[in-house]
């Protein structure tokens, strides 16, 4: 069980993570951490880095803006894909 909860004060998407400015509710620090992209919108768990609490924080969805901004390059990474799916299977 997650004792605090961390807010998410701000973030941005990258091409290989979410970057966001978080707020921890139990020792009231703001820090910055790295998600990988598949957890977005997801809640995970993770320890404060300043208190070490056990924590959750709900990560944001990315907004039709910023996947309009990577929607090129996503293309050629999914067809790039593919093709190594075919041959493996
Ligand atoms: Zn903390």
């Amino acid at each position: 069980m997650a004792d605090a909860v961390f807010r998410v004060q701000s973030h941005k998407f990258t091409q290989d993570n979410i970057q966001a400015t978080l707020v921890c509710s139990k020792c009231d620090e703001v820090f910055s951490k790295e998600f990988l992209l598949d957890l977005e919108g997801q809640t995970t768990e993770f320890k404060c880095p300043v208190c070490s609490v056990i924590g959750e924080a709900d990560l944001p969805y990315k907004t039709a803006e910023e996947r309009e901004e990577f929607d090129d390059d996503l293309d050629e990474v999914e067809e790039e894909n593919n093709d190594e799916f075919d041959e493996e299977y």
